[in-house]
């Protein structure tokens, strides 16, 4: 096994069992889903998620439900319309999610019973619904995603027609049983998009961007990342003689041929494994890490340059120029304290270094994601100064890091941050208050340095918090009681064994 995939504390076990069991998260590995899809012919799309997102060293990271990834990367499209087939409980789940975080447009929903879906005729319905919906004046693309349970059943999409009126029709099946993070699910309608624009422009010619095309060859950037950061990378890439080219996913189809017209790609987000194949495919090169702080930033120039034909000279002004602008923003925002990090939006490592360089002590950083070639940058560079990297983190390697580093601050997930703030530990949310910030070039240096440094100077109002909190009881005996709560670990240890014994009763099933 791969060192890094190693559980990191050797008391964990490997293997998130109560997931793996099939309890207490929907999106279990669940083998009988698995094997239902493969015995319903979607046996070559779940080969292909499997090479494309490996797992371990556990089966499933406890991330939200998977297909929030690829909703979201369809909603934020411009004249996309976005259709769910799946249970009604997943449906309202990810409707109410997407709405939560700012989606402004409706989500279809094809509904089923147990009659339409063994009958096949949720497979009509899905087609029809494309039919009424696929109104060019209003559409460039409509998106059908599977998910679990349609998937399963082997819902056919692939056989809806390409275009309808002109407009694109994409399926794709985005089960929790084979795609193991939101993140994950973003590139599967990636690059299914990009799959499907390569093939349009190989056929004949396709529009402009709306922009205009850049007169500079240009850098297509991977991966979603906070809106300032790729203007910041475009002055970075100026004295080079190139400019900051789409980011992927795009907002707008069009973008799309741009974004493959492009001279070389930074996956800036390092899992983008489905979007990278397209963009080889149309023989483009593709380079790992991103320009975040002095050394990121440095090598990064360095590896576009090279990739861009960029002559030597022309290369070292950039660096020249920006690097000890980026050297003076880090010394003027010193970090100083030990931090954990762990996340799943891919850009973790690149945080961490950012962290690093402005002084913090970082130890570990749990990433959702997998490992790929365009982390090995950063998962070296971080190595080299002592920095555990995890991926594929479950959230007890998290919590069992902040045991052992005892940091100042710990940013990761709800459950991460929630737990750290129980022990009275300065905590930040990474999706919200990191990503929300500019990570790239000289507005990305020092930008955490305010919210990181005012988190850690809260330490003496959590100190303060649990001792007023002192003796109103933890877990189940939380609160204040006329009469506490009697433990009864009888009724626990009579339950746990009543379910043990249903799981191996289950597994023997399974291998006959
Ligand atoms: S689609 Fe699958 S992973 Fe998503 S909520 Fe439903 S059962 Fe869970």
């Amino acid at each position: 096994m791969d060192k890094s995939l190693q559980p990191f504390h050797p008391d964990l076990p490997a293997v998130n069992t109560a997931v793996a069991d099939g309890e207490g998260a929907c999106h279990s590995t669940d083998q009988r889903l698995h094997a239902a899809a493969i015995a319903s012919g979607k046996g070559e799309v779940l080969e292909r998620y499997a090479a494309d997102y490996p797992v371990g060293p556990h089966d499933q990271p406890q991330s939200m439900c998977p297909a929030f990834g690829s909703l979201r990367v369809g909603l934020r499209m411009r004249r996309t319309a976005t259709v769910l087939s799946g249970s009604a409980c997943c449906v309202y789940g990810l409707t109410f999610t997407s709405h939560f975080y700012g989606a402004k447009r409706s989500v279809g929903y094809v509904p089923f019973n147990s009659e339409t879906l063994v009958t096949g005729k949720l497979f009509e319905d899905i087609r029809d619904a494309v039919f009424a919906l696929a109104d060019p004046v209003k559409y460039d693309t409509v998106v059908v995603t599977n998910l679990c349970v349609p998937t399963a059943s082997g819902v056919p999409l692939q056989l809806l027609p390409r275009e309808i009126n002109g407009v694109r029709i994409i399926g794709i099946d985005v089960p929790g049983f084979g795609i193991p993070t939101h993140a994950e699910a973003k590139d599967v309608l990636a690059g299914a998009m990009l799959r499907y624009a390569r093939n349009e422009a190989a056929a004949g010619p396709v529009p402009a961007p709306r922009s205009g095309v850049s007169e500079r060859p240009t850098v297509t950037l991977l991966g979603e990342m906070f809106p300032a950061d790729p203007v910041g990378i475009g002055m970075l890439l100026e004295p080079m003689g190139l400019a900051a080219g789409p980011v992927v996913p795009t907002r707008e189809w069009r973008e799309l041929y741009a974004a493959l017209d492009c001279a070389t790609v930074a996956a800036i987000h390092p899992f983008y494994t489905a979007s990278v194949r397209e963009f080889t495919s149309a023989g483009r090169s593709v380079v790992g890490s991103a320009p975040v702080g002095i050394s990121g930033t440095r090598d990064w120039l360095a590896a576009i340059g090279q990739a861009c034909n960029v002559p030597a000279e022309q290369v070292a002004q950039a660096q020249q120029r920006f690097v000890p602008l980026i050297q003076a923003a880090l010394e003027r925002n010193p970090i100083r304290g030990r931090i954990t990090l762990s996340g799943y939006e891919g850009s973790e490592l690149l945080v961490a270094r950012l962290l690093v360089e402005s002084g913090a002590d970082v130890r570990y950083v749990g990433t959702a994601c997998p490992r790929t070639p365009w982390s090995d940058t950063d998962r070296e560079w971080l190595e080299a100064r002592g920095v555990h990297v995890q991926f594929r983190a479950s959230l007890q390697q998290d919590l069992a890091a902040m045991d052992e580093w005892k940091p100042q601050l710990a940013i990761g997930t709800t459950p991460v941050v929630q737990e750290a703030k129980q022990r009275a530990i300065p905590a930040l949310y990474f999706t919200n208050l990191i990503s929300a910030r500019p990570l790239m070039g000289i507005a990305g240096a020092g930008s955490l340095a305010q919210v990181v440094n005012a988190a850690m100077a809260n330490q003496s109002r959590f100190d303060t918090m649990r001792d007023f909190f002192e003796g109103v009881g933890q877990g189940d005996q939380a609160g204040i009681w006329s009469a506490k709560p009697v433990e009864r670990p009888e009724f626990r240890a009579n339950y746990r064994r009543l379910l043990d014994k249903k799981i191996k009763a289950r597994k023997a099933e399974e291998m006959i």
